[in-house]
């Protein structure tokens, strides 16, 4: 968990690999189903528009199939899943207590910096930063060659709204695993590496 632009996207691809296990991105489900123009993708176009949150039902319905592939069945890393205390209490109710719940601090204008900047590979969907993390080649992703793009959602304006979403809906989810004792924090404001090294620690 962490706010838009914590960097979770970024870690949830390393956690895996060190866990051995699968990771999936609850935004990155509705962008391939938004790219496919499937029933599911026009549903979620407009929440994620206007930087709201796709209904309850609806993302927990698609993650509880992720989840039930059979290639899952020995663990995966969830990202930005649950979001709001009724998708954690689905989670529960399906899967049992998680392991781990790690929360991903960083202050709001340090968010707006990040996500203003960011850019994302059409084809991989690495990401860069216009000035913080350039890709060598402007408007190129350095892993593939493939387009660079700006999210619709990574507008300012789109960008406040969706703060303002994280801190009423997710911030009660925080609360509700730190209450089961299962929250580990991370310092966001951190470098990817420090973050990585801290992560090998917790995950041990
Ligand atoms: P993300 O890529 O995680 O920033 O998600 C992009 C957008 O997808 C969010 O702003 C929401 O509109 C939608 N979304 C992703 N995950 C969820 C979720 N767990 N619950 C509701 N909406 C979600």
């Amino acid at each position: 968990m962490g706010p838009p632009g914590s960097g979770k996207g970024t870690q949830s691809g390393f956690i895996a690999a060190q866990a051995g296990v699968e990771s999936i991105s609850s935004g990155d489900l509705f962008r391939d189903n938004l790219s496919r123009h499937t029933d599911l993708g026009i549903t979620a176009r407009s929440y994620m528009e206007k930087g709201e949150y796709v209904p309850d039902d609806v993302t927990i319905n698609m993650i509880m199939d992720w989840i039930s592939k059979p290639e899952n069945s020995k663990g995966f890393v969830l990202d930005g899943f649950p979001r709001t205390l009724k998708q954690a209490e689905a989670l529960e109710g399906f899967i049992g207590l998680l392991d781990l719940a790690l929360y991903f601090n960083v202050t709001n204008e340090n968010l707006l910096q990040r996500l203003t900047g960011r850019l994302l590979c059409k084809k991989c969907q690495a990401s860069f930063h216009k000035t913080f993390y350039p890709s060598k080649n402007p408007g190129k992703c350095d892993f593939c060659n493939g387009d660079l793009y700006q999210r619709e959602d990574d507008k300012a304006e789109v960008v406040y709204k969706r703060l303002d979403v994280y801190e009423r809906e997710t911030k009660p989810v925080v609360d509700f695993y730190n209450n089961q004792g299962k929250l580990v924090q991370i310092d966001g404001a951190k470098s990817i590496k420090e973050i990585e090294i801290f992560l090998s620690e917790v995950l041990k």
